[in-house]
């Protein structure tokens, strides 16, 4: 601690050790050095044989990380770690001098030992005041200066012990010590600040580049697998899961990723738990850390607030407040998911996991979670000491000083998230969420575009075969017509019929296009009744006897017991049984034999059409249920026909959650099977 310049030579005394620290802290020298200088400062000039420092990590413990005095002390002091809620059982009692705080040996009686300064072999006083000298320092006597940010937030504490004098440090005294005190909570502000700043701007970068990785793609399950590793690595976790459920606003399929991508699938228990929590949290504009206790047994779950940190006083204010971002619960889940979640992190060898919720509005589709084993994180760099490269900080930080490896933190919270890295987690969740939903909004939009296109020659198609369709019969039924109208007397019988027949056509084609209509309107909703499908057949049977029999062909009618009940469309149903019945007849030549039967399992009826007719050859049967489709024997187009019976049967056959089936060969026959669920009632 040498000063060189000309004005260091002028300080001397008592100042000049102030003089030092001041110097070096405008220097931006590093903070453990600092520190020391402090702790030897209040010890050597206002005249202790131990003074120590500790520091307030932000899992609300305190850890001496610079000690003056001797060599043992600093070796048996240096790491100690005591609660805050300890100390402030303890602070609590003192008398306020000015801003230290004095503890008399008396009023220590009652509270348990810490531990703190435990100096038994420190150097012994050089004065030994007589014993009755109320003045007199007594073994059990405590002084504390707290260190306080200037917002007055505290930082650490300057305990101070075993006064050379053996007395009571008097106000000249007490007022160097408030001085050292005000340098060390300087030291350690400034440490904090630059820890903060660095933390954030690394961050802030990690998070720009995750999001911009996650908007370059169009692809949702691309975005979350790129993303997860990145935020693996900005984050220092062990282990990440991001999972999107495609729910509300997210339409879609769920994903995943995960980080590493070889680790096991997580246990349902544990995702619906983690699912209830993110959508609770993303309500709440908070994220979730939750731990494992040191004896591996228990699980606490801690909410974190971005927005507002929360202040609690210090042993009643007296030494400042602390921050206090976490309110634990241990109510996680139902006992079951509480045991998964345990068993889940034993078993991933973690002891921490901290969810952030994502969604957009006030819809919550999935979460990312982080997750650490002991130690990893911010929590293993050693603060106040470590400032590397950030706020101007000389000299190699964390590999010195008194703070070297003791996984001390300024800005480690609970088991090692910094509250930057909590706010960078949310904030990753959030973007990553949006990302995703961007790229599934813009999947179902290129979906609904093809379908929209489909749709487009799919119209044009109809309009082009509906004017075709209904163009052949007109004009035949136009010919006749004017044959009729030459000479009405002379005109053949045969023309009035053909007239009909087109006719018939052109209605029955219309009759046809207003089922599918309705068919494919999806406002349109079938009469749901009990239909007997039994009747549905015999009937079907009995309204194509005479024309089977014109055309010389069996139309039989496979006995069944009694009633088959199923729910259904009654006048749907029945338009399926007549058109199978029908095309049988109508494709099968003279000689040959339609049978009908109805048959049920246990779950189902079925309804079977069987012909010995033309058959339908395969690629034929391929395209058989499309509108509009005739098949390519040309035996079977010189029958009269739409093309549009069977995709209407299909229709009507899947509204009813059932199915339809073709057997056929080409010449041999074919039998159509519709099964249908059978009626529950
Ligand atoms: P349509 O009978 O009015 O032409 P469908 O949609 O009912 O229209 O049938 C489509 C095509 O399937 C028919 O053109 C016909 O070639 C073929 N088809 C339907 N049923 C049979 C059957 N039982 N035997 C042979 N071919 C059939």
């Amino acid at each position: 601690m040498e000063a060189t310049d000309e004005t260091a030579r002028t300080v001397t005394g008592d100042l000049r050790p102030v003089y030092q620290i001041m110097r070096r802290l405008n220097l931006g020298g590093d903070v453990a050095s600092v520190l020391d200088a402090v702790a030897e400062g209040a010890a050597a000039t206002v005249g202790f044989a131990v003074a120590a420092i500790s520091y307030l990590r932000e899992d609300a413990t305190l850890e001496i990380v610079s000690v003056a005095g001797s060599a043992e002390a600093r070796e048996q002091l240096v790491g100690t770690l005591v609660p805050l809620a300890l100390m402030e059982e303890e602070l609590a009692l003192a008398d306020a001098w000015g801003s230290l705080l004095f503890i008399p040996a008396e009023r220590l009686a009652d509270l348990p030992t810490d531990g703190w300064i435990p100096v038994a072999d420190a150097a012994a006083p050089r004065d030994e005041p007589s014993p009755d000298d109320p003045d007199r320092w007594r073994p059990e006597d405590t002084l504390r200066a707290p260190l306080r940010s200037p917002e007055g937030e505290l930082l650490g504490l300057l305990s101070v012990d075993l006064p050379l004098d053996g007395r009571r440090p008097d106000a000249a005294r007490r007022e160097q010590l408030e001085m050292y005190a005000d340098l060390a909570g300087i030291a350690l502000g400034n440490a904090r600040r630059a820890v903060d700043l660095a933390e954030q701007v690394r961050l802030g970068a990690a998070v720009d580049a995750i999001n911009s990785e996650a908007v370059a793609s169009l692809d949702a399950a691309q975005v979350v697998d790129r993303a997860t590793a990145s935020i693996a690595a900005a984050l220092r976790s062990d282990w990440v899961r991001v999972r999107v459920v495609g729910a509300g606003a997210l339409p879609g399929t769920d994903h995943g990723a995960r980080f590493p991508t070889g680790h096991a699938e997580t246990p349902a228990p544990v995702v619906a738990w983690a699912t209830r929590e993110a959508c609770d949290h993303w309500a709440a504009g908070t994220v979730s850390l939750t731990t494992v206790s040191a004896d591996g047994a228990m699980l606490t779950t801690h909410t974190r607030h971005l927005d507002t940190a929360t202040r609690r006083p210090v042993a009643g204010g007296a030494a400042g407040w602390v921050s206090q971002p976490l309110s634990p619960r241990t109510d996680i889940g139902d006992e079951a998911e509480r045991a998964a979640v345990l068993a889940h992190l034993h078993g991933n060898d973690l002891s921490s996991m901290l969810m952030a919720p994502m969604g957009a509005g006030t819809d919550c589709f999935g979460y990312v979670v982080l997750a650490r084993r002991d130690g990893a994180g911010t929590g293993d760099r050693a603060v106040p000491g470590a400032v590397p490269g950030a706020g101007g900080v000389a000299g190699d930080g964390g590999a010195q000083g008194p703070a070297d490896g003791a996984g001390s933190g300024a800005e480690t919270g609970a088991a090692g998230w910094s509250t930057h890295e909590v706010r960078a987690a949310s904030q990753v969740a959030r973007h990553l969420g949006q990302a995703v939903l961007n790229a599934r909004l813009l999947e179902r939009e290129h979906v609904l575009v093809e379908q929209l296109e489909a749709l487009d020659v799919y119209k044009n198609d109809l309009i082009s075969t509906v004017s075709h369709e209904l163009r052949t019969p007109l004009t035949s039924i136009q010919g006749h017509l004017e044959l009729i109208e030459d000479d009405p007397a002379a005109a053949p019988a045969a023309s009035f019929q053909v007239v009909r027949r087109n006719l018939d056509r052109v209605l029955s084609l219309i009759d046809d296009l207003l089922t599918l209509k309705r068919l494919t309107d999806r406002e349109a909703t079938s009469e749901a009744a009990i239909v007997d499908l039994h009747q549905l057949a015999v009937d079907a049977v009995a309204a194509f006897r005479l024309h089977a029999q014109e055309d010389g062909v069996r139309l039989v009618l496979q006995p069944h017991g009694g009633p088959l009940l199923i729910s259904g469309d009654h006048d749907e149903l029945e338009r399926v049984a007549l058109n199978l019945v029908g095309n049988a007849v109508k494709y099968t030549p003279a000689g040959g034999e339609v049978s009908v039967s109805v048959e049920r399992s246990e779950r189902f009826v079925r309804f079977v059409c069987r012909d010995t007719g033309l058959g339908i050859s395969k690629p034929d049967q391929e395209e058989l249920f499309t509108e509009f489709f005739r098949s390519t024997n040309p035996e079977a187009l010189a029958r009269p026909g739409t093309g549009l019976g069977l995709s209407i049967v299909r229709r009507i056959v899947q509204r009813h959650g059932g199915s339809i089936r073709l057997e056929s060969e080409l010449g041999e026959g074919s039998t159509f099977t519709v099964r249908l669920p059978l009626s529950r009632l």
